[in-house]
């Protein structure tokens, strides 16, 4: 039986898989199957529609391709089974990948001959976009529909030892998210979260380090422990075995070893020391915070109060606010806040507004502040109550709502965080619009230069910081 894995991204709470992010999905099948052929839908749409003509802007739709790009013709006639990873739950902007949609992906593979089977997030919905609600499937294209197809939802079943070989069909530089657990340890679940689909696990040590051990083996030197709901929770959140887990993949001395999510409720100084101590600088824990309103937090339970924040915030900060050799400070917080949740009103807006503020205020540093649309999944709290509801009431304040935190928080932030003339080190050059080439470290949530050059992609340099857009800087080669 000849099988190809079809990777057309992922992105959920808890996991993300879009280029140069390389999700635990395509590992574990390329574990669990025999021998198969890994394929991107860049590859595909490459295949499907050919080279577009050049445009000025570097073509992320066709831009993470496989060694695999030049044979699909040959793949696809020999493939038996075409195994299809989707799903966007927690849709972003992504610098140089464009994830499929169900639609796009029906298109894309509707005619070929062999058996389809959808795997991944998708099976429980997908949304490029937030403020929506998720796609709905279309049930004749594929032959199955399976989120644990080949055993990869289930800790016994996978192989990711094996699954590391993967990387040898990518000729591109990744960064892995490793999982560390899965599910969430809340008993209620926050309104739009699609987590509740798993039971709280959390996979043992010596799995993820021999996984970790393979990836390095095969040529990965950035890896991220991100597919969890919160880092700090690990293994009920005991420090010991957290240092478990870290001290030997940092022996390994993996170029890069950030973490991702984490529950401002988790935070303290111990574990936040021992992040410090065995992941590399430009390290960031995202808090899921989503609002500072206690009506939206008390209608779709919420994680966090506002001061367990703003204590979080200053305990990170007090422990590693300071910069590290890469330019950036050493391990950070960041905020992600969502719009459309249940009870949302003006104030929500005003709550947020000022507790941001605060922390501004307070002299402390915030990585980022995500905002988005939340996008409205089968199953949830948040579908069943509310759908749209609040979006559709909302909407029209949106721009300014964002906007205002844009220039009063986010920019001044972002000048404390990088000051004019801070050199960030490693950055690598990723796609080009027009003369300007976009750039950036890898890790786990890497800041975006611009740069006034059209520079060879793939690259990296050493950037000065000469000036400030909202979200992102602008830097020269030094
Ligand atoms: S804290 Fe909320 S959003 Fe995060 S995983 Fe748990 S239920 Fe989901």
């Amino acid at each position: 039986m000849n099988y190809t894995i079809l990777d057309c991204y992922t992105d959920e709470p808890a996991g993300l898989g879009v280029p140069p992010y390389l999700g635990t999905y395509p590992r574990y099948l390329f574990g669990a199957l025999d021998n198969p052929y890994y394929l991107t839908i860049d590859d595909l749409r490459l295949h499907k529609f050919g080279e577009p003509k050049k445009q000025p802007k570097t073509n992320i739709r066709i831009y993470n391709l496989t060694k695999n790009a030049v044979d699909v013709a040959k793949i696809l006639a020999k493939t038996d089974i075409l195994v299809v990873i989707a799903g966007i739950q927690t849709p972003g902007k992504y610098l140089s990948a464009v994830p499929g949609t169900l639609y796009e992906i029906t298109q894309l593979i509707q005619d070929l001959k062999c058996r389809k089977i959808l795997t991944g997030p998708a099976v429980s919905g997908s949304r490029l976009e937030g403020g929506k609600h998720a796609e709905k499937l279309n049930l004749n294209v594929f032959d199955e529909v399976d989120e644990n197809f080949s055993g990869i939802d289930d800790y016994g079943g996978i192989n990711p030892v094996k699954g590391a070989g993967v990387v040898k069909q990518i000729p591109y530089p990744i960064i892995v998210e490793i999982e560390t657990g899965r599910g969430c340890s809340r008993k209620k679940h926050c309104s739009f979260c699609t987590e509740f689909r798993h039971d709280v696990e959390f996979r043992e040590q010596k799995d993820i380090l021999a996984e970790v051990k393979a990836l390095k083996a095969a040529g990965v030197k950035y890896f991220r422990l991100g597919k969890q709901s919160c880092f700090y929770s690990y293994k009920g959140g005991k420090a010991e075995e957290i240092e478990k887990l870290l001290k030997p993949i940092a022996a390994l001395k993996p170029d890069v070893l950030h973490i991702d999510n984490a529950n401002p409720t988790m935070v303290d100084e111990e574990k936040t020391k021992l992040i410090v101590k065995y992941c590399t600088p430009g390290n960031v824990a995202a808090f899921g915070v989503e609002s500072f309103d206690q009506e939206v937090i008390k209608k779709n339970n919420l994680n966090c109060e506002p001061e367990q924040v703003f204590n979080a915030v200053k305990i990170i900060n007090k422990i590693s606010g300071k910069r590290s050799e890469n330019g950036m400070p050493v391990f950070l917080p960041g905020i992600n806040i969502l719009f459309g949740l249940i009870g949302e009103s003006k104030a929500t807006f005003e709550a947020n507004y000022e507790t941001l503020k605060k922390i501004l205020d307070a002299g402390l540093l915030l990585r980022r502040i995500n905002i988005r649309q939340v996008a409205v999944f089968e199953g949830t709290q948040l579908q069943k109550q509310a759908g749209v509801k609040f979006i559709k009431k909302n909407k029209k304040y949106y721009w300014k709502w964002r906007n205002q935190i844009r220039q009063d928080i986010d920019l001044p932030m972002l000048k404390r965080l990088v000051p004019e003339g801070t050199i960030l080190r490693n950055v690598r050059t990723e796609i080009h619009d027009g003369n300007t080439t976009f750039a950036r470290q890898f890790g786990t949530y890497p800041l975006i230069v611009g740069i006034k050059k059209k520079l060879e992609l793939n690259k990296f340099y050493d950037v000065k910081i000469i000036g400030y857009m909202l979200r992102s800087v602008t830097g020269e080669v030094v």
